[in-house]
């Protein structure tokens, strides 16, 4: 029951009716049986710091931010986490001890977390991500945190792959990175040891679609883990090939459920229930 003493949280993006957040998070409250709301609030660009003003005047606990403001967020923050900076991206925001905002990115722990399932010692690990959208720079702060040896991006637009790779010059995190146009695929791919899908080839309702052929698969090494970002589907083409030659798969519901496990954590300071999480945003999607 919501009361005058109900806490809320919520999430602010542009549009916002798609969001997954409230599913898992109100769940997750459910289940600790804690007076909290999590609520999705649509906030056009243009009123983003009028919003989050507005935020410290209510007393809202703490949000997660999503497209488009994970960029502009940032100047109107008083402290943002090293990881936040290194990706240039915040997707979680709470209150300071003085009032003020501080954020993070829990979009590469949420990455890591399944990863680090499989093994510790990244040391020898070649990774090749796809695509170089705003996903991807969070794909490589994880890949560079977990201490892989080579990190290669590949790209189809040749100005913004050298973009992106600039932005990596002064990075507080030690990254080696390659990028590449998607022709350079059928040298990396042999050589690589975990392939990451960070491009929308495959999302509902383009299912059939893959980033990659049958046959550029096929020269995929054993032991390969291939994890797609995508969660709609969860099964999609591409983690079906992969299992096909098989490979170790991740889908991208597993990150979804773990940034926001690491994000709810932030805020209620204590172990949150990442099973009814996970099992609240699978129940939703086979709705
Ligand atoms: P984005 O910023 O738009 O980046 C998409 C990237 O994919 C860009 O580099 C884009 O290239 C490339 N791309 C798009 N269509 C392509 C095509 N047909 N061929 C080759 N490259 C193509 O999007 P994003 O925010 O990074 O999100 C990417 C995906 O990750 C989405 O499916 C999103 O749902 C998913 N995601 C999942 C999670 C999770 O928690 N599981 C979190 C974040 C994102 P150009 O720049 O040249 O257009």
């Amino acid at each position: 029951m919501i009361t005058g003493k109900t806490k809320v949280l919520g999430v602010i993006g542009h549009p916002i009716e798609h969001s997954l957040s409230p599913v898992m998070h109100n769940a997750a409250i459910a289940q600790m049986n804690l007076d909290y709301i999590y609520l999705p609030m649509p906030v056009k660009p243009q009123d983003l710091a009028l919003a989050v003003n507005g935020f410290a005047a209510i007393n809202l606990q703490g949000f997660n931010v999503t497209i488009p403001h994970k960029q502009a967020i940032l100047p109107l923050l008083s402290e943002i986490s090293p990881i936040a900076q290194a990706v240039g991206a915040v997707n979680t925001v709470w209150r300071t001890d003085n009032f003020l905002w501080a954020g993070t990115n829990t979009d590469v722990e949420g990455f890591i977390a399944p990863l680090r399932t499989y093994k510790q010692d990244w040391s020898q690990t070649i990774a090749l991500i796809l695509g170089n959208g705003g996903a991807a720079r969070a794909i490589v702060a994880g890949c560079a945190e977990l201490g892989c040896a080579e990190i290669h991006v590949v790209g189809r637009n040749q100005m913004k792959l050298q973009e992106f790779s600039h932005s990596w010059i002064n990075s507080p995190l030690t990254v080696n990175l390659q990028v590449h146009n998607w022709e350079e695929l059928s040298r990396l791919i042999p050589q690589t040891t975990l392939l990451v899908n960070t491009t929308p080839i495959g999302m509902y309702p383009n299912v059939d679609s893959s980033p990659l052929s049958t046959d550029e698969m096929a020269h995929l090494g054993d032991g390969v883990i291939v994890y797609d970002l995508i969660y709609t589907p969860k099964q999609t083409q591409f983690l079906k090939q992969a299992k096909k030659l098989g490979a170790i798969t991740i889908d991208g519901l597993e990150m979804l459920v773990q940034q926001g496990a690491v994000a709810l954590q932030i805020w209620l300071q204590q172990p949150v229930p990442v099973d009814i999480m996970r099992q609240s945003l699978q129940q939703h999607l086979i709705k």
